[in-house]
């Protein structure tokens, strides 16, 4: 998508902090960190929200669950927890319309959330 920011990340044309990259999800730093980890992790294949994940694309939403859980693990975050979380459209605050999981850990959180 040539228009999309997330895109434009995944493939260098805008800066990012990244720290996780494999053959199908790449994890940056979130510019505007709600917590002392929030790690957002993206498919290379551009998705534009959870309403249009494809029985195909199964596989790699459980992968990016699993590359979050590991760096969670490597930030010793693992047994203390944290939160992991897709927003959907306007109701849920979304703004980028490239599929992204936070990784928010570091501090107690609240729930409900707002
Ligand atoms: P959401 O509201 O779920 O769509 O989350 C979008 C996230 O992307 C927000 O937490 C933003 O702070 C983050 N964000 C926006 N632009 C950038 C950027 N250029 N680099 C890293 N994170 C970004
Ligand atoms: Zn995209």
């Amino acid at each position: 998508m040539s228009n999309c920011l997330f895109c434009k990340i995944r493939d260098g044309q805008i800066p990012a902090k990244v720290v996780y990259r494999d053959d199908v999800c790449l994890g940056f730093e979130d510019i505007n960190p709600q917590a002392p980890t929030h790690v957002l992790f993206i498919p290379l294949k551009h998705i534009a929200t959870v309403n249009d994940i494809a029985m195909e694309d199964r596989e790699l939403v459980g992968h990016l669950y699993t590359a979050a859980a590991r760096l969670a693990r490597e930030r010793g975050h693992a047994d203390k927890g944290y939160r992991l979380v897709m927003n959907c459209n306007e109701d849920a605050g979304q703004t980028v319309f490239h599929l992204h999981l936070h990784l928010v850990a570091g501090r107690p959180m609240g729930w409900p959330p707002g």
